[in-house]
């Protein structure tokens, strides 16, 4: 059930992470080829540049852990659902296998509110005075 939120999480690192990480090689990089032979006001200037994309990388990898938390809060939701839905297919199947119409003398299969499907066509119309239409 996990399979879900494991496999979004895993598609979130494995491509924004080194996305994020490469854009900040690449721009240290630049910087460098730029200047040819770095200067120490270079130096300066890369070191400035390499923390301020550090504070953009960790921003960014808190905004990517919101939603990270946002898609467990979801996939738990699925997984719920998913378990509603075979407990449901689970107890439905046989359910409306077993049952019959609630009419007396008439084993047709169920159907619908407790009918067959004739008798549930017929309630439905206000023909089954025994049975009154919901409201
Ligand atoms: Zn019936």
């Amino acid at each position: 059930m996990g399979t879900t939120r494991d496999f979004i999480v895993s598609a979130f690192a494995d491509t924004l992470l080194p996305m994020f990480s490469r854009s900040m090689e690449d721009a240290v990089y630049e910087t460098i080829d730029k200047r040819q032979i770095p200067t120490r006001t270079d130096f300066k200037e890369v070191r400035d540049l390499v923390n301020n994309l550090r504070g953009q990388v960790t921003g960014t990898t808190s905004g990517i852990q919101r939603i990270v938390d946002q898609i467990e809060t979801l996939s738990a939701r699925i997984d719920a659902m998913e378990a509603r839905i075979s407990e449901g297919s689970t107890m439905e199947a046989p359910r409306s296998k077993t049952l019959t119409c609630k009419v007396e003398g008439c084993n047709e299969p169920y159907r619908a509110k407790g009918f067959c499907a004739r008798h549930y066509q017929q309630w439905k119309r206000g023909r089954l005075p025994e049975f009154p239409p919901d409201a």
